[in-house]
């Protein structure tokens, strides 16, 4: 066997991985000369590289190590599951434990009549399946005009063709021949970065009536269903203004089109409530989930569907076409299993509601008046705060937007702490489990890079608006 340990040097394991490893969303040719960082450990918050330096994971992986990193008990679970049923399908006719326990525990939790769990292998794939189950929605009922989804630009929806057709991202759809047909896009309700002189409030109810106008000009009885993200995660941790959601919800109420809330990243628990739709009064017919279902200890995701969507889909008379070979595979559900076990057990969302929340919100908001920023907000344990060189105005920088957001990230790995940038904004979203002495540690972090980002920018004249 090829020994490809932690223990080899730094630099060859970058030359094998810049060799043979293609990285998603990267320039590999700009990341092989440089060298990627290599991950060697995990432990609760904490990550150490290769190097040996321990990291601040401010960012629980991509959105999803919610438990923290090195639980035991799931290892435990993922090794006890692998010798007892290793694999088996749910195509045929059959099922097995793990797949019947999981979806379940989903729809205990789950709110209203969200009692139907359709598994996949991850929040793209979920996405896809959404795509296909509103069309076969309604499809039976007599109804297959109704095609059309509509979505809003800048939202993440994943990354295959239905994923990435369904997301808002300008330069997603760039490549690939994106999006797919029947897919439309909204304005979001990014205040900071689009609501000009209006207050939030108005901002919201404007973006949302956006959707209204759009059902009319496309014709109602051709629009299946809205989606969006509860909160924009990808986007850039976009938390729209109080009015937004309630006057989507009036539109989507009053067309009778079909509601989908991603809650890939607001799902257990990332808000403060076990979904992102109860802390911001969404009743939708469907929620993707993926990433916190499992905090990320193994791939999967799916759809979690109202009786009504779901009575009218599986009583047609006629096989829904459509499944993964891992859809409901018994190591990822499991392990996801015993992971909202014990997220249940150790009170894990009352911790971010009552004690990480409230300890962080006061902190972050504190960064807002650093000079360099010019907007701090948080929901539960997902935040941003946006850059700026002139916070009256929320004016962009004069340099191409992400070059100061890529900037200051720089300076957060160079300080132990990961913090991603989405154009000029830094967004946060640790481990929920962290704590008040964690937080500590991430805010001097954060504010060190700041301080080092604006003395930077200085020196180097790029602190002038556009
Ligand atoms: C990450 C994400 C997805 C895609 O999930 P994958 O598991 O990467 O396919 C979908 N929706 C949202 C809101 C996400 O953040």
């Amino acid at each position: 066997m090829t020994q490809i340990t932690n223990h080899m040097p730094t630099a060859a394991l970058q030359a094998l991985d810049a060799a043979h490893h293609m990285h998603p969303f990267t320039e590999d040719a700009a990341l092989a000369r440089k060298g990627a960082r290599i991950i060697t450990r995990g432990q609760g918050v904490w990550l150490t590289d290769s190097e040996g330096n321990r990291i601040l994971d401010g960012m629980a992986g991509l959105w999803c190590v919610n438990i923290g990193y090195g639980r035991k008990e799931l290892a435990e679970v993922a090794a006890r599951q692998i010798e007892e049923l290793c694999y088996y399908n749910t195509f045929f006719q059959t099922s097995h434990v793990p797949a019947i326990a999981l979806a379940a525990k989903i729809a205990e939790l789950a709110p209203g009549d969200l009692n139907h769990v359709f598994y996949a292998g991850s929040g793209s794939e979920a996405n896809d399946t959404n795509i296909r189950l509103v069309r076969r929605y309604w499809d039976v009922k007599g109804q297959p005009e109704r095609s059309v989804i509509i979505s809003r630009h800048n939202a993440y929806h994943g990354s295959t063709m239905g994923g990435a057709s369904l997301g808002g991202m300008a330069g997603m759809h760039a490549q690939g021949g994106l999006p797919i047909p029947g897919i439309v896009h909204i304005g979001q309700p990014h205040w900071y970065g689009e609501g000009g002189e209006m207050t939030p409030d108005a901002f919201g109810l404007m973006r949302a009536r956006e959707l209204e106008a759009k059902i009319e000009e496309i014709g109602p009885d051709r629009v299946a269903a809205f989606i969006g993200e509860p909160v924009q995660g990808a986007g850039g941790v976009i938390i729209p203004p109080a009015t937004y959601w309630p006057e989507i919800q009036r539109i989507c109420d009053k067309y009778g089109i079909l509601l989908i809330a991603d809650e890939v990243i607001t799902g257990f628990g990332r808000t403060g409530n076990w979904f992102g739709s109860q802390t911001f009064g969404i009743r939708p017919h469907i929620m993707t989930i993926a990433k916190g279902l499992s905090s990320g200890y193994a791939p999967i995701g799916g759809s979690i569907i109202c009786d009504e969507v779901y009575h009218t889909v599986a009583g047609s008379g006629e096989d829904f076409n459509h499944g993964y070979t891992y859809s409901g595979h018994p190591v990822a559900a499991a392990v996801a299993l015993r992971n909202l076990e014990l997220l249940q057990d150790e009170g894990i969302v009352e911790h971010v509601r009552t004690v990480a929340n409230p300890y962080l919100a006061e902190r972050w908001q504190a960064l807002a008046d650093h000079p360099l920023v010019g907007e701090a907000s948080l929901v539960g344990l997902m935040g941003s705060i946006a850059l700026t060189p002139d916070k009256a105005r929320r004016a962009p920088f004069a340099a191409e937007a992400g070059t100061v957001g890529f900037r200051c990230r720089e300076r957060c790995f160079a300080n132990n702490l990961v913090m991603r940038h989405v154009g000029d904004r830094m967004i946060i979203a640790p481990p929920l489990v962290i704590t008040p002495a964690e937080i500590d540690t991430l805010i001097e972090r954060a504010t060190r890079s700041l301080d080092e980002c604006h003395a930077g920018l200085k020196s180097d004249g790029l602190l002038t608006a556009a």
